[in-house]
C-alpha cells in the first residue's frame, strides 16, 4: 500500500461513521415525521364519520319532529339522511383499529337498526299516535344511537391523545439517541483515525532516530521499516547509504590504523631518539630509543625529560616554532651528554617543523642523534694532530734553519742547480710549517684554549699590517694588492695577532686563488655595532654549493692545489666567532670572491662583553 492511498485512507474510519450517522439520522427523522399523521389518520376518519353520523340522526330527528307535529314531510331530506348516516356507519364499519371499537361498532349498528325500525313504523302511525310513539318510541331509540355513535368518537379521540403522547415520547427518545449515537461515532472515528495516522508516522519515527544515532557515530545503526510505501523505500535507500559508509569508514580506519603503524615503524626503527612535539611542547610521540635512552614512558610529558636536555629541546623548539626553519646544529660542541643507563651519550639536537595544510607549523620533530662514537673518534684524531704537530715543531725547526743556513751559502757556495732547489726546499719547509701552525692551532681550539687578548684595535692598522705581509709575494705573483680607504677613527675590538692571523689567511688564500694580473682589495666598513672587513679577489670564485662547507675541518674545493690542509677558513671563523663575530663569503665561479667577517666596535662594551 503506498504512503499515498495509506494517507487517503487515515480519514477513511471518520468518513464512514459520518454515513452511518447520516443513514441512521435520515431513518429516524422520517419515521419521526411520518408516524403521528400516519397513526392519527385511521382515528381521525372515524371522530369525522361519528361527526357526520350525529349530523345525520339530528336531521332525521328533526324530520320526525316534523312529522310528528303534524307537518307535511320532506320526503327526500329523509332519505338522504338515511343515506348519509348509512354511508358514514359503513365507512366506520371498515375503519375499525382500536380495541372495543368493533363491539362499539356492532352496538351502533343494533342501535342504528332500531332506530331504523322505530322510524318506519312511525310512518305508518296515524296523527295522535304518532306524537306519542315518537317521544316514547323514537326519542330514547335516537339517545342510543347517539351515545353509541358517542362512545365511537371517544374511543377514537383517547387513542388520538395515547397515540400523539407516545410519538412525543419516541421523538424525544430518538433525539437522544441521534446525540449518543454522534458523540459514540465522533469518539470511535477519531480514534480510529489517531490511531491510523500513528501506524502511518511510526516509521518516520525510527528512520528519524536512525538518522540521529548515525550521526552521532553509530554507524552500525539501521531503519527498520516494513512494506513496500515510499517511507519503506527511503529507509532501505538510507540503510544501504549508512552500509557504504561505515564500510567506506572501516576502510578509511584501516588504512589510516595501516599508516599509523607504517609511521610508528618507522620512526621506532631509527637508532637515535626521535620526539615529536606539539605547539605547546607537550610530547605527541616518542620512538623505542627515546623511551630506552632517556628511559620515558610511552606516555611521558615533556616534563619528565633530563633537565639539561629539555632546556635544549626548548631551545631548538623555540627556534623552530617561531618560524626560522630546521633547526641544524653546527657542530658536536652542541651535544648534550646524558646520562643513560649504558653511561653518558652525547646526543645532537636536530629539527624540523610539522607542518599542516590550514594553520602551518603545528609541532616540531626533534631528532637527537647520538654521536658519542663519532665524537670518541673526533677526540682521537684531535689528539692524534695534536701530537703529530707538535711532535713536528723541533724537528722542522731544526730542518729550516739548516736549508737556510744552506739557502744563505753561509756554509759554503753553492751552483746556481743547488741553489734553486734549496730555494724550493725552503718554500716547501715554510708550507710545512704554516701547516703545522694551524694543526697546533687547531688542537688549541679544540681543547678551548684559545685565549684572546682583546683591546682597542684600529681597522686601517690590521689591514695595513695584513697586507704589508704579502706586498712581496704579490707583487711576485702579479697581483694588485689595494687597501681602500677607512673612515677615519673606525676601531674594533680584538686581539690583533689573532685577527692579523685571519686576515692574513683571507689574503693567502686569494694570493694563491688569483691568476697574474688580479686584484685583491682590503676594506673595512661599519654596520650598526659592528664593523665589516672584507678581503676581495678578481680571482676563480667558488662554486655555490662548497660555500659553507670550506669553513668546515680539513674542507678543500676539490680540484684544488697547493695551499694547506683546509684548517685556515675554518681556524680563521673560529677565531671571528670567538670575538662574537661572524664570517662568510660571497662569490660565483669565473667572477671572484669576498670574503667578509664582523668584529664589535671599539666601545660597543656589550658586544666586547660577548667576546
Ligand atoms: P687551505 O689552507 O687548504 O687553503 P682553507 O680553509 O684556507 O684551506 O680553504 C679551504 C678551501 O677554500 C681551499 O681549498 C680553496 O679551494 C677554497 N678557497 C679559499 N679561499 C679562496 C679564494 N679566495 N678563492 C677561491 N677559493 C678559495
Amino acid at each position: 500500500m503506498t504512503l499515498r492511498s495509506k494517507l487517503l485512507a487515515s480519514p477513511a474510519p471518520l468518513a464512514l461513521v459520518l454515513v452511518l450517522l447520516g443513514v441512521a439520522s435520515v431513518k429516524t427523522l422520517r419515521s419521526l415525521g411520518e408516524s403521528p399523521t400516519l397513526i392519527l389518520k385511521d382515528n381521525d376518519l372515524s371522530v369525522r364519520a361519528a361527526e357526520r353520523m350525529t349530523e345525520a340522526l339530528g336531521e332525521l330527528q328533526d324530520a320526525a319532529v316534523r312529522r310528528a307535529t303534524g307537518r307535511a314531510p320532506r320526503e327526500e331530506e329523509e332519505a338522504a339522511a338515511r343515506r348519509r348516516f348509512e354511508e358514514e356507519l359503513a365507512v366506520q364499519e371498515h375503519n375499525i383499529t382500536e380495541k372495543g371499537e368493533a363491539e362499539a361498532t356492532g352496538a351502533l349498528r343494533q342501535a342504528w337498526e332500531a332506530y331504523r325500525a322505530g322510524f318506519d313504523a312511525l310512518l305508518t302511525l296515524p296523527g295522535p299516535e304518532l306524537q306519542s310513539a315518537f317521544f316514547d318510541g323514537l326519542v330514547p331509540l335516537a339517545a342510543r344511537v347517539r351515545q353509541a355513535v358517542a362512545e365511537i368518537r371517544n374511543l377514537n379521540r383517547d387513542a388520538m391523545d395515547r397515540k400523539s403522547a407516545s410519538a412525543r415520547r419516541a421523538a424525544r427518545r430518538n433525539v437522544d439517541l441521534v446525540v449518543v449515537a454522534t458523540l459514540a461515532a465522533l469518539g470511535l472515528g477519531l480514534v480510529s483515525s489517531l490511531a491510523l495516522t500513528a501506524r502511518l508516522l511510526r516509521p518516520l519515527g525510527v528512520l528519524s532516530q536512525t538518522v540521529r544515532r548515525i550521526a552521532d557515530g553509530d554507524l552500525e545503526a539501521r531503519a527498520r521499516v516494513q512494506g513496500k510505501d515510499e517511507i519503506a523505500a527511503l529507509a532501505s535507500e538510507f540503510n544501504a547509504m549508512a552500509d557504504r559508509l561505515s564500510e567506506y569508514r572501516r576502510s578509511s580506519l584501516g588504512e589510516l590504523l595501516q599508516a599509523q603503524q607504517a609511521s610508528q615503524a618507522a620512526i621506532d626503527s631509527l637508532p637515535d631518539p626521535v620526539l615529536v612535539l606539539d605547539a605547546a611542547g607537550a610530547i605527541l610521540n616518542l620512538n623505542g630509543a627515546a623511551e630506552a635512552v632517556l628511559r620515558l614512558g610511552s606516555e611521558a610529558t615533556s616534563s619528565a625529560l633530563p633537565p639539561e636536555l629539555r632546556e635544549v629541546v626548548d631551545r631548538v623548539r623555540q627556534h623552530v616554532m617561531a618560524g626560522r626553519g630546521s633547526y641544524l646544529p653546527r657542530g658536536f660542541d652542541e651535544a648534550v651528554p646524558v646520562a643513560t643507563p649504558d653511561g653518558t651519550r652525547h646526543l645532537l639536537p636536530r629539527a624540523t617543523p610539522l607542518y599542516s595544510e590550514e594553520s602551518g607549523i603545528v609541532g616540531t620533530t626533534i631528532v637527537l642523534q647520538d654521536v658519542t662514537r663519532l665524537m670518541r673518534f673526533d677526540e682521537l684524531k684531535n689528539d692524534l694532530v695534536a701530537t703529530v704537530a707538535h711532535e713536528f715543531r723541533t724537528p722542522l725547526t731544526s730542518l729550516r734553519m739548516a736549508i737556510h743556513l744552506c739557502a744563505e751559502e753561509v756554509v759554503g757556495p753553492l751552483t746556481e742547480k743547488q741553489a734553486e732547489l734549496m730555494g724550493a726546499a725552503r718554500d716547501e719547509c715554510e708550507r710545512l710549517q704554516g701547516i703545522v701552525d694551524d694543526l697546533l692551532d687547531l688542537s688549541r681550539i679544540q681543547s678551548g684554549r684559545l685565549e684572546l687578548r682583546a683591546e682597542r684595535v684600529e681597522a686601517n692598522a690590521l689591514l695595513q699590517s695584513a697586507a704589508e705581509a704579502h706586498r712581496q709575494p704579490a707583487q711576485d705573483a702579479g697581483v694588485s694588492l689595494v687597501v681602500e680607504e677607512v673612515p677615519e677613527g673606525a676601531a674594533v675590538r680584538a686581539d690583533p695577532e689573532r685577527i692579523g692571523l685571519v686576515l692574513s689567511n683571507l689574503v693567502a688564500n686569494a694570493l694563491r686563488h688569483t691568476p697574474r694580473g688580479g686584484r685583491i682589495t682590503l676594506r673595512a666598513t661599519g654596520t650598526g655595532e659592528a664593523n665589516r672587513f672584507e678581503v676581495a679577489d678578481t680571482g676563480e670564485g667558488i662554486p655555490r654549493e662548497h660555500h659553507e662547507r670550506i669553513f668546515e675541518k680539513f674542507y678543500r674545493v676539490p680540484g684544488g692545489s697547493g695551499g694547506g690542509v683546509g684548517l685556515g677558513l675554518y681556524i680563521s671563523r673560529e677565531i671571528v666567532q670567538a670575538h662574537g663575530g661572524d664570517m662568510g663569503v660571497v662569490s660565483e665561479p669565473g667572477r671572484g670572491s669576498t670574503f667578509w667577517f664582523t668584529l664589535p666596535r671599539a666601545g660597543a662594551e656589550r658586544a666586547a662583553g660577548a667576546a
